[in-house]
Parts: structure tokens; sequence; C-alpha cells
């Protein structure tokens, strides 16, 4: 069975080495996982052979297609809807079902590194893109409060306005209005290779020790704001184990094989 990754460009993308590493972990010798490189122009084409070919089973999908696909599936999972974004694509019966994973994998990866989100504790979100609409999410789904504060303050009400039926959530202008955080989590691409020196975090503003720092980025794996974090004592963790946690509860998807099964094979794939 093949399944693949529809995006552009994708040639950096990690994907295919812990897909394929626990493809071969658990005997699905069969199974190959490819890089499928489409511009806009190609993506009808694209989901065409995706429906037709039956040695397909599915695909990944990044950017920028996570809402261009929307409405070429036959259904939405729940969560995909609410979030207007899809990730993975698994074929059913010839059916082309849409679903987001990303927030499951943050959730994963933020317990693997020791951090129980539960209700009542109180969140900050830097950032107001599509990876921040995902970590809203699932922090409200857990019960979080959460404040978002980004760079565009107008992306960041948008984004309260929208998630607001699910939970406690606003907008703040700036950090110091924040109060006391039990969890900050940077969804910006702020520190992101090439972008090594820069920090969402004000160097003036003391970084709350009592705080567990989740960043989003994970080229490199030690960021500037990593730094501000442990300077200060607070507990930390980048976000690679995401990116294995992802792909965990996709391979779920196509395969039946339960991503915690597979999730330690990823994490070593990614090194
Ligand atoms: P988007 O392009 O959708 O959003 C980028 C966000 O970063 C915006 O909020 C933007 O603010 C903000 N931003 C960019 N530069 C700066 C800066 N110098 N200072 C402050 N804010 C800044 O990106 P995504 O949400 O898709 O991704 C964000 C990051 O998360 C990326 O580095 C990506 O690689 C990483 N990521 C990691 C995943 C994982 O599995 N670990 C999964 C998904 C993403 P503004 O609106 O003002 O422009």
């Amino acid at each position: 069975m093949r399944i693949g990754l529809i995006g552009y460009p994708v040639q950096h993308s990690a994907s295919p080495r812990m897909q394929n590493a626990a493809f071969a972990a658990v005997g699905l010798t069969e199974w190959t996982y490819e890089l499928w490189p489409t511009p806009l122009d190609a993506l009808a084409e694209r989901l065409r052979e995706l429906r037709k070919n039956h040695h397909i089973g599915g695909c990944n999908v990044t950017i920028p297609h996570k809402q261009n696909v929307l409405g070429a599936l036959d259904v939405l999972s729940d969560h995909a809807r609410m979030l207007g974004a899809v990730n993975t694509i698994v074929k059913r019966d010839g059916q082309l079902i849409g679903h987001n994973t990303d927030w499951l994998g943050f959730l994963a990866d933020l317990r693997f590194n020791g951090f129980e989100p539960v209700g009542g504790q109180r969140a900050l979100v830097l950032g107001a893109g599509g990876s921040a609409r995902g970590i809203v999410y699932a922090l409200l789904k857990c019960g979080l409060r959460v404040h978002i504060v980004n760079r565009d303050a107008a992306r960041a009400h948008s984004l309260a306005h929208d998630l607001h039926p699910l939970g406690t959530v606003s907008a703040i202008t700036t950090m110091h209005q924040a109060g006391a955080i039990d969890l900050i989590i940077n969804c910006t691409s702020a520190g992101m290779d090439p972008h090594l020196d820069t920090t969402p975090w004000p160097l003036d503003l003391p970084f709350p020790r009592q705080a567990f720092l989740y960043d989003l980025v994970y080229k490199p794996r030690q960021t500037v704001l990593i730094q501000q974090a442990e300077a200060a004592g607070a507990r930390c963790a980048g976000g690679i184990g995401m990116l294995a946690e992802q792909g965990a509860a996709a391979f779920e998807l196509w395969t039946g094989v339960p991503a915690a099964q597979v999730a330690p094979v990823m994490r070593a794939a990614l090194g």
C-alpha cells in the first residue's frame, strides 16, 4: 500500500524516515511512504489519483494545502471540521476522509514530557497562525483557560473568537497582561531555522519559572526561547516529539496499529 505527503515544498520532510521505519517495525513490508510534491495547480489531479489508484491508502497533507483540500473530501472528522484544517486523509470504501492529528500529537507529547493538562490550568499561547489553532483547540478540550498573544493582535482576536464556544479563551495584547501561567506554548516561527536568533519572548521580561514551556519549533532543538526558559529555571520541551506523535496518530488511522506502539519507533527515527 502506498501512503504519501502532499504539500509544497516537501523535500526536507522527515515523515518518510519515520513512517517507513514504523512500517518496517510492525512488519508492514508492502507499505511505503512517499513524497508527493504538489504545487497548487497540481492539487486537483493529485486528489483524483488518490481517489482512483487502488494501491494508494491515504496521505498526509502539509503547507500550503491543509485548508485547500477541505472541499474535495467526502467526510471530515469533527476535529478537522472544527479546526478547518486536514493533515491526514484516509481512503475507506472509495471515500476520502479528512482528519487532523496535529492537536493529538501535541497532547501526547506534552504528556510524554511530564506535563498533564487538566481543567482550570492557565495557558499562554504565543502566535495565532495555523498551528496555534490546533493547540488552542487541544487546550480548550482539556479544560484549560487560554490567553493568546500575537504580533498581529487582530489575528489573536479572531482565533479567540472562533474557538470561544469550546471554553475560556481570550486575546491579550502583551505578555505582561497574562498573570500567573502554568503552561506557555510557542506557536510562532520565531527561532525556527533560519531565524535562529529570534524569540517571541521579550528580552526585558523575566520568563516565569513556574511555567512549563512547550516550543513547537523543532529545528534547532535548542531555541533562544528554550534557553531563556531554562535560564529562568522553567521546565521545557521542544517540538520534535509532536512531529513523531502526530505521525503515529496518522499511522493508526491508515493501518489500525495503535499509535502508542509505533510512536517510540518514530521518535527514534527522528533522532
Ligand atoms: P504560520 O505561518 O501559520 O504562523 C506563524 C506565526 O508566527 C504567526 O502567529 C506569526 O505572527 C508568528 N511570527 C512569525 N515570526 C515572528 C516573530 N519574529 N516574532 C513573533 N511572532 C512571529 O505558522 P504555523 O503556525 O504553521 O507554524 C509555526 C511554527 O510551529 C513553525 O516554526 C512550525 O515549524 C512549527 N510547527 C511545529 C509542529 C510540530 O509538530 N512540532 C507542527 C506545526 C508547526 P503574525 O500573525 O503577526 O505574522
